[in-house]
């Protein structure tokens, strides 16, 4: 049983949306019978998915026996929770007050309707501090049914950021009952109660997504505060790569780009680039280094390093630059203002949009991901598939993925800097541009990129290995 807030295509934020829609599925081909539980948004229920309702009323006893209905997609897959006075909102995140309720609801829900198709799984996968309370409730209140007796939990860390704290005020919403021992009753004492330290705690086997953010969450730096409990349990903390799904993301098939290419057709991405540019109102400068970014605008991803390096290149007429996202206003402000600065050479689009997404990995020449941290980092591992050069910061799962080009070896797949500074990201653009009109180095480093595999049919491998150690399947 897979449990989480959000699952492409029907929900997605993020990363873990894309996760959740593509390991299941994964996972499913490697022969495992797997359920994946998530909330029925009015985004879910409006977006024209064709879902049977299979359940009409389960009843979570622990919710003061609210009853929710239970909806099947066409996948056999993936089941959706019905209870609209929690989930009809306009976002799928909320800071409303009873943000903690919709995910403990999801919780429970899970559990119940695995009661409901008497349904006994091995593994109950929670991901991020949303479900962070699933391994708890494993332990304490559905101990005694043996429908879970034999039930391990896995918790997947998708961002240590987001831990889902709330003050102690919903101790009773947490339906503990006898079980309220088992809070971290420090914290308790102080007045919050953290989900995510709770899974932490209580999950049989942690995970997160990718092996260098595996190591650096142990250390006070990144470990936004839980890095002791992170040590503590190193023996059962493990790093698993992200993957991409190669349905969705490829450039062979990409319903979404003008020319669809592989490595033997590379050439026809200029058309791409061509059709970006001009869809983006840009000059049609096709010998001139196109970067590109696509992200949610938080401090994480860096976007504070690239504006200063970005406006001294395009001043220079250097390069172009194409950018897509939404998030905090100050970045939003600061990618405008390279756009109308530099018009005809810079473009920013604010909001959420795939298929420019699409485009843009498909169209530019190098995809700029400068983070702070990034705990795995999907769309590096996109540009890669689509011979964009990814000019990364050396952190979490970009330090995973992607290899600084050696032009004496002719080895590596992008650019990479060490230092989360402006001086950092200006080298390493510096580095793509002076690669760039050497067309046969830059060709041969795309070419290193699409050969590398990061499908997710490689990765589910991985966790396929964790879960038959934790159920004791010797196979
Ligand atoms: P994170 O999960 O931290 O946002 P990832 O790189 O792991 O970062 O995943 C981001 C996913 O969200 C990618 O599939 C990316 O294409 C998508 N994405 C982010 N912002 C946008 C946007 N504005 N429009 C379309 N897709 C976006």
């Amino acid at each position: 049983m897979f449990v989480s807030s959000e699952v492409a295509p029907y929900s997605k934020t993020g990363g873990l949306g894309d996760v959740s829609g593509a390991l299941p599925a994964s996972l499913q081909s490697l022969g495992h019978e797997i359920t994946v539980v998530t909330p029925l948004y009015s985004s879910v229920k409006d977006g024209g998915h064709r879902l049977h309702k299979v359940y009409d009323a389960i009843a979570v006893r622990a919710a003061d026996g609210n009853e929710f209905a239970a909806y099947l997609a066409e996948d056999g897959r993936t089941w959706f929770v019905d209870f609209p006075a929690l989930y009809s909102r306009p976002a799928i995140y909320t800071n409303d007050a009873d943000e903690h309720l919709r995910f403990l609801f999801l919780t429970h829900a899970s559990i119940e309707l695995c009661r409901r198709r008497r349904w006994s799984p091995d593994i109950a996968h929670g991901n991020d501090w949303q479900t962070g309370m699933l391994p708890l409730y494993l332990k304490s209140i559905y101990a005694d049914d043996p429908l879970f007796a034999s039930t391990s939990s896995i918790f997947t860390i998708h961002n240590l950021a987001y831990q889902g704290v709330f003050g102690s005020t919903i101790l009773p919403q947490l339906s503990l009952g006898q079980f309220q021992h088992l809070l971290h009753q420090d914290h308790l004492r102080q007045g919050r109660i953290n989900f995510m330290e709770h899974a932490l705690l209580y999950a049989d086997a942690i995970t997160t997504v990718s092996p260098t953010y595996a190591r650096e969450i142990q250390t006070t730096e990144h470990g936004a505060g839980l890095d002791g409990l992170l040590r503590l349990r190193s023996d059962r903390l493990f790093g698993i790569l992200n993957g991409i799904d190669v349905n969705t993301w490829n450039p062979r098939i990409d319903r979404y780009l003008p020319a669809q290419y592989s490595e033997r057709t590379l050439g026809d991405k200029e058309i791409n680039k061509r059709h970006l540019l001009e869809s983006r109102g840009l000059e049609p400068a096709t010998d001139t280094l196109l970067m590109g970014v696509v992200t949610r605008l938080t401090s994480q991803k860096g976007v504070e390093l690239m504006i200063r390096p970005l406006a001294r290149l395009l001043a220079e007429e250097r390069a172009t630059f194409v950018a897509l996202g939404s998030g905090e206003r100050r970045f939003e402000d600061a990618l405008q203002w390279l756009a109308s600065t530099f018009p005809g050479r810079a473009s920013f689009h604010r909001g959420y949009d795939e298929p420019l997404a699409h485009l843009i990995e498909g169209g530019a020449d190098a995809f700029l991901m400068p983070s702070l941290y990034e705990p795995s980092g999907l769309n590096q591992m996109y540009s890669l598939a689509y011979g964009t050069a990814p000019i990364v910061r050396r952190t979490g799962g970009l330090a995973d993925t992607v290899s600084h080009y050696d032009p004496g070896t002719g080895e590596g797949t992008g650019f990479v800097f060490d230092h989360y500074s402006e001086d950092g990201q200006m080298w390493a653009m510096d580095q793509a541009l002076r690669t760039f009109p050497d067309k046969d180095a830059w060709r041969r480093m795309q070419l290193n990129g699409m050969a590398e595999d990061n499908s997710w049919e490689r990765r589910a491998g991985e966790y396929d290995d964790l879960y038959r150690w934790l159920s004791g399947d010797p196979q």
